[in-house]
């Protein structure tokens, strides 16, 4: 820009930003423009005709304080201190996302303007050819929310605020609890209940499938597989179900409302005969009640049962999901922000769910770091279609490790008013706790057949 015209332009912004503080005195020239300045927050670089704030580094950041393998991104400017972090976490194949942030992200982002947020996002997305991956996605996700944090911490505000502003007092959670017994997991849903969670997800030890009571299963006899390969009774688990959802219901009364996660793993047909049994107890939601393979199921479960159904946590990309969410197939969507691009991915599919009354309950356990719970807080209070959020206590480890890591009070996280995402990492103390090379692990039928969680 010319310096006549940079002249224009700023005394043009100099009377934007008077009429917006309400300033008469400002425009009948009784300040003079430095003056006028000294009335209002400090200029940005860019509004002052400056060279834009750039990026200068993108690095991945691998770290396990709470057991779980987490990915940390974080952005270098050209501006001195000024730098942003972003949740990368793909917790079984963590060691992948170093050379897909530090070669590949780096290598692209260097040297954009850190302003131009949706730009990034797009270019980063189309600049692979193959996009619906995680792996890159993740990545993705890290640099997008460390640009939010960025943009924050320009606009000296807390991300939310650019996302809208507060829809809510606070952000409220579910809370895990899980017990082999039904009497031990009585006894749990009331101590959070105490604690003042209003939603729990009640599960009976192991997700979606439990080990019969002490048998072995043929396949460990036979020595088929891996000794760590764990065993399921896919028909006890579908018995148990009910049963515990009656238990917790006569023991804990009907004012707490009752999630369940059903972790992909039961037969779409068994799925569904299964839920209607449920109805009578009122869930608040039942998660994840197919595999991503089976997607078209869910017009016959939604013909057969009015229970609300969450579903999402699988999901890579929008053009995965768009489609149920306009069909109405599912009543809360429950993607890992961390893996489907970052936060604003997440935005859009929040509005798309607005107006097809889906409800966000986005993934939130320990395998999101607290960066990622931080992206997740900022958009849970910012959207109206805002359902609930998973919620995770931290360790003092992890909490050493990132500086702002959520709190919970009465069952809501309460959200930072720091600008950004208002969380940081110390990196002296993330490096103590090295990752493990890890996956999913493996769940297999009496005889041995592996089962797609
Ligand atoms: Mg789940």
């Amino acid at each position: 820009m010319k310096e006549s015209e940079d002249r224009v332009v700023s005394s043009r912004r100099n009377t934007l930003k008077m009429l917006a503080l309400g300033s008469t005195a400002g425009l009948l020239g009784l300040f003079d423009s430095k003056e006028a300045r000294a009335d209002s927050y400090e200029t940005p670089s860019y509004q002052k005709g400056l060279a834009p704030v750039t990026i200068t580094k993108v690095r991945a950041i691998l770290t396990a304080p709470g057991g779980s393998n987490l990915v940390i991104v974080k952005v270098e400017t050209s501006e001195p201190g000024l730098y942003g972090v972003g949740c990368a976490t793909f917790t079984q194949r963590a060691a992948v996302l170093v050379p897909a942030v530090d070669i590949y992200l780096n290598n692209f982002a260097v040297g954009r303007d850190v302003d131009n947020i949706e730009d990034i996002w797009m270019a980063s997305y189309v600049s692979s050819y193959w996009r619906n991956g995680p792996v890159l996605n993740n990545a993705l996700s890290g640099l997008d929310q460390a640009l939010w944090d960025i943009k924050g911490k320009r606009a000296k505000m807390p991300v939310y605020q650019l996302l809208g502003g507060r829809s809510r007092i606070n952000v409220d959670t579910y809370v895990h609890a899980s017990s082999p017994t039904l009497e031990g997991l009585a006894e749990q849903v009331q101590g959070f209940m105490e604690k003042g969670w209003r939603h729990i997800r009640i599960q009976q030890g192991g997700y979606g499938a439990s080990v019969a009571n002490g048998a072995i299963a043929d396949f460990k006899t036979a020595k088929y597989g891996r000794e760590t390969d764990a065993a399921s009774d896919m028909g006890e688990y579908l018995r148990s179900v009910p049963r515990m959802f009656d238990h917790i219901r006569k023991v804990c009364g009907e004012k707490i409302e009752l999630l369940h996660d059903m972790h992909e793993q039961p037969e779409p047909i068994q799925a569904i005969n299964m839920i209607k049994q449920l109805e009578q107890y009122r869930p608040f939601f039942i998660e994840d009640p197919f595999s991503p393979e089976n997607m078209p199921w869910f017009k016959q479960l939604r013909a057969t049962t009015s229970v609300p159904l969450a579903m999402g946590e699988l999901f890579n990309n929008i053009n995965e999901f768009r489609e149920p969410m306009v069909q109405q197939l599912f009543d809360f969507i429950r993607c890992h922000i961390s893996q489907i691009g970052g936060i604003t991915p997440a935005m859009k599919v929040a509005r798309l769910g607005e107006w097809f009354n889906v409800r966000t309950a986005w993934h939130g356990p320990g395998d999101t770091s607290p960066v990622g719970h931080q992206a997740n807080n900022h958009i849970d209070l910012a959207v109206f279609n805002f359902g609930i959020q998973e919620s995770q206590t931290f360790n003092t480890r992890v909490q050493e490790v990132f500086p702002g890591t959520p709190v919970i009070e009465k069952g809501y996280y309460v959200v930072t008013e720091e600008p950004g995402l208002g969380i940081d990492i110390n990196e002296k103390e993330a490096a103590k706790y090295p990752i493990r090379y890890n996956g999913m692990g493996t769940i297999r039928k009496n005889d041995g057949t592996i089962m797609k969680p």
